[in-house]
């Protein structure tokens, strides 16, 4: 391939990855430079089943941390393969995993819940359901197994409801932190999140009140989008 044709491979590559086109050269690869994706509704929008308090400093405040320190891990380990120095090797790789799950986590879960009035908690489009039903036996036995894992998951973390491609099947993990007792091959397409953040300030201690409310904001398009993004339409 000559020089143009890599060019343009490359670019067409950042395009893929929403990143902005930059400097080519292997020897000074550019970190990819995370930003806050904008809420998708206003901070009250899920009201009265998550308040807008919450919502506010869920956001801009937890989600933009784990967004600097992604970018904080991932700057410092671009600077180690200058310098050679990988002393903090480990250090930076668990900071860029730990803060690159609750960046991509959130991401998904803002996408994964709508206000009532705009379908929010309403009915399961077909082709999720059918997965549902394959899966689980019935929508109703999904949800008490995914509030099950919610409710239960030790100290801070996720239920997650994954695709599984190797074998299309759906299964509910939970996640503790926003990245730990995940398996491989297998692509998350809907969460609740349990760290307190998410619910304390209306909820208190009472993280399985926060559960059932949160089945009124779920948009279950969205969930079904992303489940025929990795299974195909
Ligand atoms: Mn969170």
């Amino acid at each position: 391939m000559d020089r143009r044709q890599f060019v343009e491979l490359g670019l067409a590559a950042s395009a893929a990855l929403a990143v902005s086109p930059m400097s080519l050269h292997a020897s000074d690869a550019k970190p990819a430079v995370h930003t806050l994706p904008p809420l998708p509704y206003p901070y009250d929008a899920l009201e009265p089943y998550i308040d807008a308090k919450t919502m506010e400093l869920h956001h801009s405040k937890h989600h933009q941390a784990y967004v600097d320190g992604l970018n904080k891990a991932e700057a410092e380990l671009a600077k180690a393969r200058q310098s050679g120095d990988y002393t903090l090797i480990e250090y930076w790789s668990k900071k860029a995993a730990f803060n690159g799950g609750g960046h991509f986590l959130h991401t998904m879960f803002w996408e994964i819940m709508a206000p009532p009035a705009k379908g929010g908690g309403g009915a399961v489009p077909g082709r999720l359901e059918a997965a549902l039903k394959d899966s689980f036996g019935s929508v109703e036995a999904f949800r008490a197994q995914m509030s099950a894992a919610a409710a239960a998951v030790e100290g801070s973390g996720w239920a997650l409801l994954h695709v599984r491609p190797s074998d299309g099947r759906l299964i509910i993990l939970q996640a503790e932190n926003q990245h730990k007792l995940t398996p491989w091959g297998v692509v998350p397409i809907m969460g609740i999140d349990v760290w307190e953040h998410a619910y304390y300030l209306k909820y208190q201690n009472r993280r399985t009140d926060y559960i059932k409310a949160w089945w009124n904001v779920v948009n279950w398009a969205k969930v079904e989008d992303n489940y025929l993004r990795v299974v195909g339409r």
